[in-house]
């Protein structure tokens, strides 16, 4: 599989290319140059086979030649070695808990394959490779455990002080070793600014060999069409459309969504489930894409202002809005409403849903009262409520139990260096370490 840019101004790449730069030259972001079917017949082998042997057969058209198989093979055993669980809360309505790696949250699928995936791309390289993270809760844990330990790779992640959760924050600042987290006086665009900066700053360049890790990384995205498949896999075969809601930030999560239907999975419609940081709804509604500074919320890992997908979303769509509406409706929830859901779903079938899956079924509840023909819900689960303890005690009343993964690591001490938002400092950091 060769890779284009979205502005359509770079040479094409290699899978290793698109991975190691993360933007191409142009500024745009890497795509497959082209996405192939999967017959009938495939799909159908995809419910029978082992959900390894199936992820491997997802992604190796995407891989290939750059990954030898029995490699490929190894990164998906090695990087998806936890469940994808079905709940079905009632017949039209099912949740798909991506929660259930290291660091509790849908972000492990994308950060433990591509780590593994840039450890075998930078075998063999002299200069470590950095990869730069901005994070604006969930990535920056997953990313750190994904890449702990891996030879040849550092990874500085920056994140906006005082605006994430403990136990987001306390998952990759404790950890040490080859992460390093820089907490930043700021938003977490100015994070995503800083990081794209050093990524366009050719002086820096020359000495550092700088990749991203953000939603931005082609190697991100195509793990994630994996659960679709295992959704597929177990939702029972219906006749009624699949809607799938996707609570959305950088909308990393919604592009992989369309790869996997474009390999032939049967959705019908995405559902664009976002807090009120809502300017891809807006966009659906106006055709006017106007980011703007991102606004704090209960459901901060989608706390996006300037949703930095967007161009691949567009670029599937052959960059016409009425091609965007067909495939994605969208949806905001307020912190409000985003409560309210979580008591209702809590009260209703006893499950609890951590804020960000609430704006999802919020969201799809808000499709059904739109759309009167017949059609199922899948919304994505993308956290464990436990993460979000507090929220949930808001919403409930009471907290819920903590994992012993996240209790271990919140008695342990936070390592992270205090930084400017202003982009020199942080080039200063980047050239003195
Ligand atoms: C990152 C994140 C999202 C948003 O995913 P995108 O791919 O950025 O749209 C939603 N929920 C949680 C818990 C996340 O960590």
């Amino acid at each position: 599989m060769r890779y284009r840019s979205t502005s359509r101004r770079a040479p094409l790449t290699s899978l290793r290319g698109a991975v190691l730069r993360g933007l191409a030259p142009d500024g745009g972001l890497y795509m497959p140059a082209e996405i192939a079917r999967h017959s009938p017949e495939e799909l159908e082998k995809f419910r029978k086979l082992p959900f390894t042997e199936v992820c491997f057969r997802v992604v190796k058209p995407f891989a290939t030649p750059d990954v030898p198989e029995e490699v490929l093979w190894q990164i998906v055993s090695e990087a998806i070695n936890f469940p994808v669980r079905l709940v079905s809360l009632s017949p039209g309505l099912h949740i798909l808990e991506l929660f259930h790696g290291p660091t509790l949250a849908f972000k492990d699928f994308g950060a433990r394959f591509m780590a593994r995936l840039m450890g075998y791309f930078v075998r063999g390289e002299s200069r470590p490779l950095t990869v730069l993270v901005a994070t604006s809760g969930d990535t920056g844990s997953a990313v750190a455990h994904g890449f702990l330990g891996v030879p040849g790779i550092r990874v500085v992640i920056l994140y906006p002080s005082k605006r994430i959760s403990e136990a987001q924050e306390k998952q990759f600042t404790t950890l040490g070793e080859n992460i390093t987290a820089l907490e930043v006086a700021g938003t977490f665009d100015d994070c995503q600014r800083l990081v794209k900066q050093a990524f366009s700053d050719a002086e820096l360049n020359k000495t550092a060999f700088l990749t991203s890790a953000n939603s931005i990384n082609v190697g991100r995205l195509l793990p994630q069409m994996f659960y679709h498949v295992a959704a597929y896999r177990q939702l029972p075969v219906a006749s009624v459309p699949l809607i799938v809601s996707v609570p959305s930030g950088n909308f990393g999560n919604l592009t992989a969504g369309i790869f996997a239907k474009r390999i032939g999975l049967p959705v019908a419609r995405f559902i664009a489930s976002t807090n009120s940081n809502d300017v891809v709804p807006q966009y659906l509604r106006s055709g006017q894409f106007a980011p703007r500074p991102a606004k704090a919320t209960y459901s901060n890992a989608m706390d996006v202002g300037n949703p930095n997908n967007f161009p691949r979303l567009l670029d599937l769509c052959r960059g016409r809005l009425e091609y965007v509406q067909k495939e994605i409706w969208g949806r905001a929830a307020t912190d409000e409403e985003t409560l309210c859901e979580m008591k209702k779903v809590h009260e209703r079938f006893g499950y609890l849903a951590d804020p960000h899956t609430a704006v999802g079924v919020f969201c799809w509840e808000a499709y059904k009262l739109e759309h009167a023909e017949p059609a199922q819900g899948l919304v994505l689960a993308t956290a464990h409520p436990a993460k979000f303890a507090d929220v949930v005690r808001k919403a409930i009343g009471s907290a819920p139990p903590l994992p012993e993964r996240l209790a271990g690591c919140l008695k342990r001490e936070k390592l992270s260096l205090p930084m400017s938002r202003d982009y020199e400092d942080f080039k200063q950091f980047l050239l003195a370490h």
